[in-house]
């Protein structure tokens, strides 16, 4: 490298935002936020992780803290310089740092942020969105027109100073270590005319109270220059504090710095675990689901201590099927020392999932059990999800069948639970049955539970996705197994009627005739053709074979070309159906072959769209459909 290639770094030099940087900052300055102030929130955020990360280094390399200076972060007002300055004394950044942090936008979430801002109606969802996609720093240019960062890397000699109106560049100079911080970073904001309100002392000092009380530094307040320094923090972590000196606002105001969301927790829990392994645990059920809930890349946010030293903020501490909880765990007992890869691979840690785990589970039960409407809302929240234990963590599936909440023919709104349900079985029932499709109240529509209907018997209707895993790997529950109303027989027979219905009924001569002529019509496409004793209204429903994939699970594994070969379903004929009977009188007196043969393929394809599929072959279901109809009219 010659002398040439490396100076550059020593001047000033400008550069531009990457375009999404720019898309974003282009937001902030016209406010997306309808609440400016938390910009405050945001950027003592940052302090206090940049300060928890010199924390963790330093166990490696004290050195980088040998001047003894405590962490701290400090919040100074200047009206006159029309500055308000967020400083702390953590691990500051390097040049390229200041570079690749705050003029790129490295996260995956933020294109996809962005694009969902970009949606006419998002505006108001951008207050709790933006926190979950952590983009915060750039807050400070709703209320600034410029900002300047001046920040010393711990245990670097080079000092930089970063600065930006958020136009579109930033520029980058040197900065003389006597200008600079000791360590750590200065944020100035030169407040932009509307903003002159964050130069009232007893404003700012009422935000970072409200916003910023939890967080885990001590936060210092200096309301003009050469005044002493305030403090209105104590920085104490909330987690290793006694529940009884945390009130519900502190719990609340560390689970939003905790999630980046907005709400109120559905439901916190504090512990101490004690016995073989010592260790704390603050948790929270989120009061609504994060924006990217179903995203497949998504990191927990659980933030795993060491004795006060933040280790990971994305430990994996508990299962995907948990990936909606928020919590931190603090121990004394795992090693410090050591990398934070081998930490998460010891066995303390894994005592300390387990532990966790079993936990969460169990205040999940008992929340269910005390508070059943408020735990509806975070089934219908997070139901789905957990729903994936059931079929990944087949251990635990009779501690989360005790929780499940299901919509059945009975409570299509819900909230029934598996012990109910088997309560409620009628006499001679024998199987907790069940429905699944992709559509709630398509399912509830689907010719196959007329039969159940008629006999009072109550089917689950199972329309997430991840049900025709669960349901058909479970061997049941409370000793009853699980079967799907759309597979093999019904043998709901020896089950009574309720009063008033119709009793499906045997099929006549006639009718088995039909049955016959209808299997050789649709030979090809069907397995069997065959009276249903699960029809009281449709004249046909498709049925699985008594083996295999149900029709919805087969579906769900052909869409993912997990199933070359799809297996022929069976249709179910009503016998006493009045099209079925006419049909077969025709059939019976030698007329019309040619119409039975029509109808036959269109009850086949009325049975296919009944149920949330397709007609194989329009053209000729068209041609089908005018003749019957030009019969019809006469
Ligand atoms: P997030 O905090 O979610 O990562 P931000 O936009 O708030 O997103 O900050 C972007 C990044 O800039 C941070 O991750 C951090 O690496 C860096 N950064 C911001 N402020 C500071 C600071 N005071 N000290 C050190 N690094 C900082
Ligand atoms: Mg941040």
């Amino acid at each position: 490298m010659t002398a040439d290639a490396m100076t550059p770094t020593q001047e000033a030099t400008t550069q531009s935002f990457e375009a999404d940087v720019s898309r974003l900052l282009h937001m902030m300055v016209h406010s997306v936020y309808s609440d400016r102030e938390i910009f405050i929130r945001e950027l003592v955020s940052n302090a206090a992780d940049a300060c928890e990360k010199l924390r963790y280094e330093a166990i490696a390399k004290p050195e980088l803290i040998a001047d003894g200076a405590p962490f701290a972060i400090t919040v100074s007002l200047d009206k006159d310089a029309k500055t308000i300055t967020v400083a702390d004394n953590g691990v500051g950044m390097t040049r390229e740092d200041l570079t690749t942090l705050l003029g790129t936008i490295a996260r995956s979430g933020t294109k996809a942020f962005l694009d969902k801002l970009a949606a006419e109606d998002a505006k108001s969802e951008a207050q709790s969105l933006i926190g979950q996609f952590g983009i915060g720093f750039y807050s400070a240019f709703m209320v600034a027109d410029e900002v300047v960062v001046e920040t010393h890397r711990a245990g670097s000699e080079e000092a930089w100073r970063w600065s930006s109106d958020g136009k579109g560049t930033f520029t980058i100079a040197p900065l003389a270590l006597d200008a600079a911080p000791t360590r750590g970073t200065r944020v100035i904001l030169h407040l932009n005319a509307e903003s002159q309100e964050f130069l009232e002392s007893w404003k700012v000092e009422r935000i970072i109270r409200e916003h910023s009380g939890a967080v885990a530094v001590p936060v210092e307040f200096v309301a003009k220059p050469g005044e002493e320094a305030k403090r209105l923090t104590d920085g104490a972590a909330i987690w290793a504090k006694s529940k009884s000196d945390v009130t519900p606002e502190e719990y609340t105001e560390f689970y939003r710095g905790l999630s980046g969301q907005f709400d109120e927790p559905a439901l916190t829990v504090h512990w101490r675990a004690e016995g073989r392994h010592e260790y704390t645990v603050l948790a929270f059920i989120p009061g609504s689901r994060p924006f990217d809930l179903f995203d497949p890349s998504r990191k927990g946010r659980n933030k795993l201590y060491v004795r006060r030293v933040l280790i990971t903020e994305d430990a994996d501490i508990l299962p995907g099927w948990l990936r909606f909880v928020r919590l931190v765990v603090d121990s004394a007992d795992l090693p410090l020392n050591v990398s934070r890869e081998i930490i998460q691979k010891s066995e303390v840690f894994a005592a300390i999932r387990k532990g966790v785990t079993n936990r969460v589970v169990q205040e999940l039960g008992k929340f269910a059990e005390s508070e059943p409407e408020k735990f509806a809302k975070v089934w219908e929240d997070f139901g789905a999800v957990i729903k994936e234990g059931l079929y990944e963590d087949p251990e635990r599936r009779d501690g989360l069948f005790k929780i499940a909440r299901f919509a059945t023919t009975a409570h299509p709104e819900g909230g029934r639970t598996l012990a109910d349900y088997v309560a409620a079985f009628r006499e001679n029932q024998t199987a907790i049955y069940y429905l699944t499709g992709d559509d709630a109240k398509r399912l509830a529509a689907s010719p196959q539970l007329e039969g159940f209907r008629a006999r009072g018997v109550e089917v689950l209707l199972l329309s997430d996705a991840v049900d025709s895993f669960w349901v058909s790997t479970a061997a049941g529950f409370d000793g009853k197994p699980f079967k799907s109303v759309s597979q093999g027989a019904a043998d709901i027979k020896s089950i009574a009627l309720v009063e008033g219905a119709k009793a499906p009924a045997e099929a006549s001569g006639e009718v088995a005739t039909l049955l016959a002529f209808v299997k050789q019509t649709l030979e090809s496409e069907v397995e069997e053709v065959r009276a249903s004793d699960r029809l009281t209204d449709s004249v046909a429903c498709l049925i699985a074979p008594e083996f295999g994939p149900d029709r919805q699970l087969e579906k769900m594994l052909a869409a993912h070309g997990k199933m070359t070969e799809r297996t022929k379903p069976i249709l179910e004929v009503n016998p006493t159906h009045p099209l079925t009977v006419s049909l077969a009188a025709r059939l019976h007196a030698g007329q019309d072959k040619a119409l039975v043969e029509d109808a036959a393929h269109l009850m086949l394809d009325e049975a296919r769209l009944l149920e949330g599929g397709q007609v194989d072959d329009p053209p000729a279901f068209a041609a089908r459909m005018r003749r019957v109809l030009e019969k019809a009219l006469g």
